[in-house]
């Protein structure tokens, strides 16, 4: 509307006098907004940034760069929080009281991984004249140590870097020792570390302080170029190459200082953030005062994270450690359920092993009984010794026996004389006793394994003895009558003797194919008779013997 040279035409003037109530308005109204809406304008945004070097240096530093966002972002305005401590910043990120955040690339990562902090732009730092998104870690020693020509020969050296948690001065080229086997403090005689000061690190290796040291890229080229130090007094171990980076350098570079977001701060600010500082000026008062040349796109801060990883440090303190608290905290709930599983299980374990003893116990119970069945139904009630049942098994097992290894088998038959007397003379329960005492006699006659004693029924018991011949059949029988007449039971109304005494058929077989069992029987019962007939008290053999 004005004209190059400052005069107000008569045009102007014109159109002035048209617009003057409209003018006036929008004046109020500007005003008004003023006033109704001051924090619009205000509304003022944090930058949290590290101060490595105190309080008064940070604000010196960043504050232009702050109030150039100010002037560009007219509805905002940007202020600088410093933090010397990380701890610090690190609260500020945590209870969103900071927007912004500048810091160097380790803390960043930490504060990326923790608080989602994001990075925005990367600083293009002037180093030597020149700008730089990259910076290294240097090993240097003294040139005159011919006994260290690569990282290997650190080993049992003395060693200092600036701090131990200094990311270009001592992450750095830990990571690079680490990587050539060489761990500290184990493999140092001696790691020291400055008071943040990484001059005080260059000077205590050229003064023999100590054998090898660590400082950030350009630092020894700057301290040259201050005349503090003459370059050639220093050699660095495992020097790089890499193209576009001038600086001597022995491990890999990694990504300058980052401008970041935290997470809260709106995106439509943090993009006006970007697009400001992407394109602030070389020559700028931000720029001058920062030290830098400007900001770039941001990089890539993976090596970064790689590195932190490696050395376990920052948030990756505990990284491919498990801890217990960590697993117990994770899988809790698989851990209730394998723990409810197994206890399930050893329950059930255990009780099947309880039912499975009492089933043994319940079992064997069963074959006891079952046992104690058997021997019921197999002795004799009255005299405790086998009855006829058990008496006819055995004589026929111990037959086929006999007949298989045609051995001769004996039995001997014997009735007590007289005996219906003796019940009649003493009483039946005296007939029952007198039973017993006989059936003990005779059973204690025959000692041998196989022998048996058996009740053969009333008042006649059998004796089976498998592998004995006639001969010895008749000697045992006559010793068996001899033994009852010994016990001298008194018996009145006897006929032969004032005792009892018991009448003997002896038989003796060798089986053939065709007998039976019973022939012997029959046989020992025809010689009983014969001693029955023959005046009792006596043994009888068969016939031809007789
Ligand atoms: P012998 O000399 O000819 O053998 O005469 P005996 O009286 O012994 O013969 P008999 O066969 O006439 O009588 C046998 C008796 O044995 C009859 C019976 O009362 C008795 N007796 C059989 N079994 C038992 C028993 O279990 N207990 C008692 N007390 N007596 C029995
Ligand atoms: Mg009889
Ligand atoms: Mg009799």
């Amino acid at each position: 509307m004005c004209s190059q040279d400052g005069n107000v035409s008569i045009r102007d003037v014109r159109i002035r006098a048209k617009f003057a109530p409209l003018s006036v308005t929008v004046l109020c109204l500007f005003i008004l907004a003023c006033f109704s809406l001051p924090s619009a304008a205000q509304t003022e945004f944090l930058i949290g940034v590290r101060a490595h070097s105190g309080i008064k240096r940070a604000l010196e530093m960043w504050q232009p760069t702050a109030d150039y966002l100010t002037e560009k972002i007219p509805d905002y305005k940007f202020a600088v929080a410093p933090f010397v401590d990380f701890q610090e910043l690190r609260d500020a990120v945590a209870n969103k009281e900071v927007n912004f955040v500048l810091t160097n690339s380790a803390a960043y990562v930490e504060l990326e991984l923790r608080y989602g902090v994001s990075r925005l732009v990367t600083l293009i730092n002037k180093r030597q004249g020149n700008g730089y998104t990259q910076f290294g870690g240097v090993i240097f020693i003294r040139t005159d140590r011919d006994d260290i020509r690569n990282v290997k020969d650190l080993k049992g050296k003395s060693f200092m870097a600036v701090d131990r948690e200094a990311f270009g001065g001592w992450w750095m080229q830990l990571r690079e020792l680490r990587a050539h086997g060489i761990d500290p403090p184990r493999d140092f005689t001696a790691v020291r570390f400055g008071d943040m000061l990484q001059q005080n690190v260059v000077f205590a290796v050229r003064d023999g302080e100590v054998d090898a040291g660590a400082v950030r890229t350009d630092k020894l080229e700057r301290m040259a170029a201050e005349g503090t130090i003459r370059l050639s007094d220093f050699r660095v171990i495992q020097q790089r190459k890499t193209e576009g980076f001038p600086f001597m350098h022995s491990t890999q570079l990694y990504p300058e200082w980052p401008f970041a977001k935290a997470k809260h701060t709106a995106e439509s600010v943090a993009k006006q953030v970007a697009i400001t500082l992407l394109t602030l000026p070389a020559d700028s008062e931000a720029a001058r005062s920062g030290q830098y040349v400007g900001w770039t796109v941001p990089l890539n801060y993976q090596p970064v994270h790689e590195l932190m990883k490696e050395l376990r440090v920052g948030p990756y303190e505990n990284y491919g450690r498990v801890r217990l608290a960590t697993v117990l905290r994770q899988y809790w709930h698989w851990l209730t359920l394998a723990t409810v599983c197994f206890m399930v299980v050893a329950f059930m374990v255990l009780h099947m092993r309880v039912l499975n003893k009492r089933l043994r116990v319940a079992e064997k119970k069963l074959r006891d009984s079952n046992q104690a069945l058997k021997n019921i139904a197999s002795m004799d009630g009255l005299t405790g010794i086998p009855n006829r049942r058990k008496l006819d098994e055995y004589l026929k097992y111990e037959w086929r026996r006999a007949r298989r290894y045609q051995r001769p088998i004996s039995v001997i038959l014997i009735d007590i004389d007289y005996f219906k007397a003796y019940n009649d003379t003493y009483g039946h329960l005296a007939g029952d006793d007198c039973l017993k005492r006989v059936a003990a006699t005779l059973k204690a006659s025959f000692r041998r394994s196989r022998d048996i004693t058996a009740r053969f029924g009333g008042e006649e018991f059998m004796v089976v003895l498998p592998d004995t011949d006639l001969e010895e059949n008749l000697k045992l029988a006559e010793r068996l009558r001899g033994e009852v007449e010994a016990m001298q039971i008194e018996h009145r109304s006897s006929a032969v003797a004032d005792y009892v005494t018991i009448s003997i058929g002896a038989a003796t077989r060798v089986p053939d194919q065709h007998s039976r069992a019973d022939s012997i029987i029959a046989e020992a019962d025809q010689a009983l008779y014969l001693a029955k007939a023959n005046g009792r008290n006596r043994v009888e053999g068969p016939p031809a013997r007789a």
